[in-house]
């Protein structure tokens, strides 16, 4: 059944409005349909029907006052007729009496005091809002920032991975007094203006909106001897040295993420992380390209014409054999399978460039043997071939 609409008092499509919040405080909807609160939906519906085939406009021309009843019983319908709304509507009405309450995020840089431990979140969530009370004002905690660092690597050591320490001086959690602000032996008290809350509440009618606590800036407490090392802040900058575990294959610009070692969040909120960005240091011998290694090895005329078993150097300072065909070419890329950088997913390959070195000085001997080579390579038979 399709059930009569009324034109509705607020905004549809950004979810409950101020003004539908203001009503669902203020009126009780199961009354208003002569239910009780833990009726089924048959229930309700068969009460509805029952008032608004009573009160329709059409049998009572001209009455205003059964006009108004319908249009209660209908409003009252729209939200108890409906699960979702039904439920939102109960846990509103449960979690009231209200000094507050919130309205649409977004226009308006106020925060919202719901007078209780997590009730502001509880609505946020459930009118879509982020934050609550602690979304636009600085009360509450906050999350500290994220830093940012290099990491000098040695190419060996990037490739099989270590574990090694960094020296950075940031913001971090003030020594003297573990971050409480307090002068060592004391502690914060419980701010007086606010109760610890970080807010107070300014009281314009029907609603509080709340704004951050002058007296204690929002921390919900205040310190009466603070730190002489971080004047109170509870961050003090100094050295210090963090340990980091670089994973195996780790590449040259690459940033490594160590969650919640970044500045200390505030008033209890999460440290930020730190960001460790990875220098690797050029290596004599090899190159990278992804997880394969890259290396070159020069080879005598000879060799590449007669075809050669060469060695080649490992990563690992040890050496394999390859063998080059007769007849390879100076420049020509040959692949040792699984002897490139290996990561705890999978293993590259070592690719080696050889390169027909020429000689700069002969022996009388060796230039003889070459002179004569040369008459044969450029003998016609030679040439009628190529
Ligand atoms: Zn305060
Ligand atoms: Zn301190």
């Amino acid at each position: 059944m399709e059930r009569p609409r009324l034109a509705r008092s607020h905004g549809e499509g950004e979810g409950v409005g101020l003004a539908a919040q203001r009503e669902w405080f203020e009126k009780d909807y199961y009354a208003v349909l002569g239910v009780s609160k833990d009726a089924t939906d048959k229930e309700i519906t068969k009460a509805y029907r029952r008032l608004a085939r009573q009160y329709h406009p059409d049998a009572n021309p001209g009455d205003t006052a059964a006009e108004n009843k319908f249009k209660d019983i209908s409003a009252a319908y729209d939200v108890v007729g409906d699960e979702t709304k039904r439920s939102e509507y109960d846990e509103v009405r449960r979690m009231g009496p209200m000094s507050g309450m919130g309205g649409p995020g977004g226009a308006q840089n106020f925060s919202f005091d719901m007078g209780g431990d997590g009730l502001g979140d509880i609505l946020g969530q459930m009118f879509g809002r982020s934050g609550g009370r602690r979304g636009a004002s600085s009360a509450g905690p906050q999350r500290g920032k994220d830093i940012a660092t290099t990491l000098t690597l040695d190419f060996v050591d990037a490739a099989h991975g270590i574990t090694t320490s960094l020296h950075l001086t940031a913001d971090a959690q003030c020594s003297s007094c573990s971050g409480s602000g307090a002068r060592p032996g004391t502690s914060p008290k419980t701010c007086s203006s606010c109760g610890g809350r970080g807010s107070v509440a300014d009281n314009q009618g029907m609603f509080s909106f709340s704004q951050p606590c002058r007296l204690c800036g929002g921390a919900g407490s205040t310190i009466e001897f603070p730190c002489s090392t971080c004047r109170g802040s509870g961050i003090e900058r100094r050295p210090r040295e963090v340990n980091v575990r670089i994973p195996a294959g780790v590449d040259n610009g690459q940033k490594i993420r160590l969650k919640g070692r970044g500045t200390p969040g505030r008033n209890g909120g999460p440290a930020g992380d730190l960001f460790v960005e990875c220098v690797v240091t050029p290596h004599p011998l090899f190159a990278r390209e992804g997880l394969n290694l890259l290396t070159r090895v020069a080879v005598s005329f000879t060799e590449a014409v007669l075809g050669a078993t060469i060695s080649v150097p490992t990563l690992e300072g040890t050496e394999v054999s390859l063998k080059l065909k007769p007849g390879t070419q100076s420049g020509s890329r040959h692949r040792v399978k699984s002897k490139g950088i290996e990561t705890a997913k999978n293993t590259g390959d070592l690719i080696v460039t050889v390169d027909v070195a020429v000689p700069t000085t002969l022996s009388s001997d060796e230039r003889t043997a070459v002179e004569a080579l040369h008459e044969v390579l450029s003998s016609p038979r030679r040439k009628a071939q190529s």
